[in-house]
């Protein structure tokens, strides 16, 4: 790899005639036609998200339209020659007729009108003279009619050409007036393509993998991915490393190794919660962002939906094989709803832990969450045991999902209101009858959904006096001092069944080890604050009123 002055490769390598543009075809089709035919309205607006190269084609188009060709007798072509003074005018931008105007800086009418004022004036040197307004959403109404007046009878050398993410918000009147183009996101197949050829040009040695990942995070748009490979090959250069490797960029993107991503899936639809507490452990610890971990669980449980749907994903050249290998094995096991109850139930984690500031542990208890979620029957399996009249042996396991190698944890020591084999049944039945989904998902959860139903003692008892060790819904495991509180159980008992209608079985250990709630409340802030001792800002603050103390609620951390 060489080291020469760098310029960013989305600038080396815009296209320049309509013919280089990806992943674009019709538009390109379609403005080649237009173009030749000498048809090209007066005003176009190109639409599209970020990066899909809106800009570069309406430069493309300010070419086409004022080309000369190389003997300077050219007519207008959809590939400009790019060495008559036009073309390199306008590459350089500085050809008197071809004005770009960022409308997100210029909003106002009087940027307007002086458009709308040199417009009457012909064209110095080219043939057309032609305006670029980028982001032409962000007109200002009163903007946006001043331009009407020149779009309703344009001069015949004026060509408009606007660019927008946001059609949504340009007015009927506008829209109407202008042939509009819409840029589509581009396929990661596609920009893989294009960067893999593009590292050949520049002799970058870039795994297949690794380019891979940079065009799927690309999303859609061929610049991100190309700012992305160029913080790769930055990045490799001041590591020194082979070129630009798959663990360069996944430590470039933050992202979780894959191996271990499938992993995690794995647990999760085994309900093995020990397992994967200890994994999500390791993987935080090494680094792993919380959310953007919920994001690729979500991201892959896609992708296995529709992998399971359609077969032919298994071609798509952006996925490694090695994860279509993982991806297929995990699927043997599992049916349509189950992923579609895991992109549910994640989704809705997703946003919690997004909210909540103990993002590890939010992450980690929408697992939890999940894995008990897993271990009940899915409706279809209840149904076919209910018709079949067979039993329902191994119930807490025989779910849509894979079933779980390890043994149902058994409590040392119930309680009274313990429960039969026959009472488990109806529970598991009449939980799944109910919408679960609507149920309180983790015993925090139920404590607020205590606090909400105004049964504040219990809500008490349950965050300061109980250590649960296992929580599902319909049935708790948990340990408490049953000397001090021993009707807490049977209280706890008779509240479920009013506010949630369901018999639940509660299984006590009078023993006082664990964590409460309160614990871990304590634990976490205690931990928040520790943090914050380490931010500079605070730091300094402290070092400068030595006497202050920090204090700290819920939500917010105070020095005074
Ligand atoms: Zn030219």
């Amino acid at each position: 790899m060489t080291q020469k002055a760098y310029t960013v490769l989305a600038r080396r390598y815009r296209p320049t005639r309509l013919a280089d543009l990806v992943g674009q075809d019709l538009l390109q089709s379609t403005l080649t036609e237009a173009i030749q035919q000498n048809h090209l309205p007066h005003a176009i607006l190109l639409h599209g998200i970020r990066g899909v190269g809106k800009t570069t084609t309406a430069r493309i188009i300010a070419r086409a339209l004022n080309c000369i060709g190389e003997d300077g007798n050219g007519p207008i072509t959809p590939n400009p020659c790019g060495v008559c003074a036009s073309c390199k005018d306008i590459a350089d931008d500085r050809h008197l007729d071809v004005i770009e105007m960022d409308a997100a800086s210029r909003t106002g009418v009087d940027d307007v009108r002086e458009i709308v004022e040199s417009a009457r004036y012909k064209a110095v040197k080219g043939r057309f003279k032609i305006f670029i307004i980028d982001e032409v959403h962000m007109l200002s109404k009163s903007a946006f009619n001043a331009l009407l007046k020149t779009l309703e009878e344009p001069p015949a050398h004026v060509k408009f050409i606007f660019a927008t993410t946001e059609i949504r918000k340009i007015p009927d009147t506008i829209l109407s007036r202008c042939m509009r183009f819409d840029l589509k996101r581009i396929e990661p197949a596609t920009v893989l393509t294009y960067i893999a050829d593009l590292c050949r040009q520049e002799g970058i040695t870039a795994s297949n993998e690794a380019l891979g990942h940079i065009a799927r995070a690309g999303d859609g748009s061929m610049r991100d991915a190309l700012s992305l490979l160029d913080q790769a090959i930055a990045l490799s250069l001041s590591n020194n490393s082979e070129g630009v490797t798959e663990d360069l960029v996944r430590q470039m993107l933050g992202a979780t190794d894959r191996g271990h991503l499938f992993t995690v899936l794995k647990h999760l639809f085994e309900g093995k919660t020990d397992d994967l507490l200890t994994l999500t452990d390791t993987l935080f610890h090494d680094g792993a962002d919380p959310l953007l971990l919920m994001q690729e669980v979500l991201e892959t449980i896609y992708w296995l939906t529709c992998l399971k749907t359609l077969p032919k994903m298994k071609n798509d050249p952006t996925w490694p094989q090695e994860e279509l290998n993982r991806g297929t094995e995990l699927l043997e096991n599992l049916g349509i709803s189950s992923l579609a109850r895991a992109w549910q139930v994640l989704s809705k984690g997703y946003e919690e832990i997004q909210k909540n500031p103990l993002q590890k542990q939010a992450c980690q208890m929408v697992f939890v969450r999940f894995c008990h979620l897993s271990t009940l029957p899915s409706i279809d399996k209840i149904i076919e045991t209910m018709t079949s009249g067979g039993n329902h042996g191994g119930a807490p396991n025989s779910s849509g999902s894979i079933p779980s190698s390890s043994p149902p944890s058994t409590p040392i020591a119930s309680s009274p209101v313990a429960a039969t084999a026959n009472q488990s049944k109806t529970v598991v039945l009449e939980v799944n009858q109910k919408n679960i989904i609507d149920l309180p998902q983790s015993f925090e959860a139920l404590v607020n959904f205590f606090h909400e139903k105004r049964e504040l003692l219990l809500a008490a008892h349950l965050t300061h006096d109980v250590r649960v060790t296992n929580y599902r819904i319909g049935e708790i495991n948990m340990n408490m001092d049953m000397a001090r509180l021993g009707q807490l159980p049977a209280q706890l008992r008779a509240a479920l069944k009013i506010h949630t209608e369901i018999d639940w079985i509660i299984n006590v250990t009078s023993d006082i080890s664990g964590r409460s709630i309160a614990d871990s409340q304590k634990e976490a802030l205690t931990m928040r604050l520790s943090q914050a001792r380490e931010d500079p800002f605070l730091n300094n603050f402290l070092r400068i009123f030595p006497n202050s103390t920090l204090t700290l609620t819920e939500n917010t951390i105070c020095a005074e």
